[in-house]
């Protein structure tokens, strides 16, 4: 359990003022300068050394992205901030944008010092109409205290940060979809290589970062690396926020230690299970786009990249949901898959018409109107998308279906045999 000193995020509840006065009395922007003075290599080996791995789904370590920014050229380097969270169970991004911006402009400065970039970029999604007032509010606060804009916060480095609204496409928040959208362009994903690092916004060198990597950057720097890694467990250091909704009894968002039993998370700080543990019918463990897993698993699974990768599931972004044994498990995989058909930005084939034909199988069974041989071409459908498309939503769509068979597949069969 994480001890209240180790907690990175101490207005994640919004109990204190997110402004300035308040971020400053909680110890943002206090010798951001120093922290600066360290250079770009220290910073870059500080971050490595950490153990921080993005926590934006991918888990890739944020350091080591960094480091593959090329030096200074002829052209500009960026840094773009992925505030876009719109992945189905996910609420953290959104408690840090209304009540700790300062984190996330502070860190954005020193990872812009750290990859050479004077210019940043927050991708903020259309619908966080009252954070993305917030975040500006935040920004036109820094300005003024001249912690951004020229030698900012002293540090002798120019960085200028901007706000940028989408309008609401899940996609926008896959990278290269996200640099398309900013560019104007319709959000489409692009093919990689060339990775953001080498040719991102405008052709130019550019970072991607999720919002709570970047805000952690600052408080990881201050406490310094062994701090951090010594935290969580082995490839998975550091605190994490976990967002945790459904069928409990007190749904929250809760900053916690990475490797906490799934269990001790959802007792401790969600209240429990409604009706109890014994009541559990399933858990997404990490946002929408991971398979589920079965109660069985979930007594003793831990909340970190290799234990949910060892039971074929995932950390992503550590949204939590639970599904309690009132749920009709089939009905709800059959409302995910049809928002990924929706969401689907339609270059791939497999993704375009594979999701479309996941949903519509989920229908005929939820309908009774299917065969047991729907449930293999089901199965092989999914296989057909995972890992052919250009970009992860293939296989974001393919996974809950995945989920779905490993572990349900005799309550599918009973289904339809009883419809039959
Ligand atoms: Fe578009 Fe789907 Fe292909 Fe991604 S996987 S690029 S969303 S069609």
């Amino acid at each position: 359990m994480l001890k209240d000193e180790d907690r990175i995020f101490k207005n994640l509840y919004g109990k204190e003022s997110w402004e300035l006065a308040g971020a400053r009395k909680r110890g943002d922007w206090e010798g951001t300068d120093t922290l600066i003075a360290k250079g770009r290599e220290t910073i870059i080996e500080e971050m490595i050394a950490s153990g921080l791995r993005g926590r934006g789904g991918a888990g890739f370590s944020t350091g080591r992205k960094w480091s593959f920014m090329p030096k200074p050229g002829k052209f500009p380097h960026y840094l773009v901030i992925n505030a876009d969270e719109s992945e189905p169970g996910t609420c953290k991004d959104r408690d840090i944008l209304r009540f700790e911006p300062h984190k996330l402009i502070e860190g954005a400065l020193i990872a812009g010092f750290a990859i050479n970039a004077h210019t940043g970029y927050i991708y903020i999604r259309g619908e966080f109409y009252k954070e993305a007032q917030h975040l500006q509010a935040a920004i036109d606060e820094a300005y003024k205290a001249r912690l951004l804009g020229k030698n900012a916060a002293k540090s002798g480095w120019d960085f200028d940060l901007y706000v940028h609204r989408g309008a609401g496409a899940y996609i926008c928040g896959e990278e290269t979809a996200q640099l398309s959208s900013l560019e104007g362009g319709k959000g489409l994903p692009r093919l990689k290589p060339p990775f953001p690092a080498i040719s991102g916004l405008y052709g130019c060198p550019t970072i991607i970062n999720n919002v709570e990597s970047i805000a952690v950057v600052p408080t990881i720097l201050r406490r310094g690396p062994a701090w951090f890694a010594g935290l969580g467990v082995k490839d998975s250091a550091g605190t994490k926020i976990f967002c945790i909704s459904g069928h409990v009894n007190t749904p929250c968002n809760v900053e916690e230690e990475l490797g906490i039993p799934l269990r001790t998370l959802i007792d401790t700080h969600a209240g429990g299970v409604r009706g109890g543990w014994d009541n559990l019918l399933a858990v997404i463990p990490g946002g929408s786009s991971v398979p589920l897993l079965p109660k069985e698993i979930c007594e003793s699974v831990t909340m970190d990249f290799a234990a949910l990768s060892a039971v074929k599931s995932g950390l992503g972004t550590a949204a939590v949901i639970v599904m309690d044994k009132s749920t009709d498990v089939v009905r709800a995989i059959a409302r995910l898959s049809r928002f990924y058909m929706h969401e689907s930005c339609g270059q791939c084939t497999p993704c375009r018409e594979g999701t479309g034909w996941m949903w519509r199988l989920l229908t005929r069974i939820i309908e009774g109107k299917a065969t047991l041989a729907d449930i293999d071409k089901l199965e092989d459908i999914s296989y057909q998308i995972e890992g052919r498309t250009i970009c992860a939503l293939g296989d974001a769509a393919a996974w809950p279906v995945q989920g779905l068979l490993r572990h349900f597949r005799p309550l599918l069969v009973e289904r339809i045999r009883k419809a039959a």
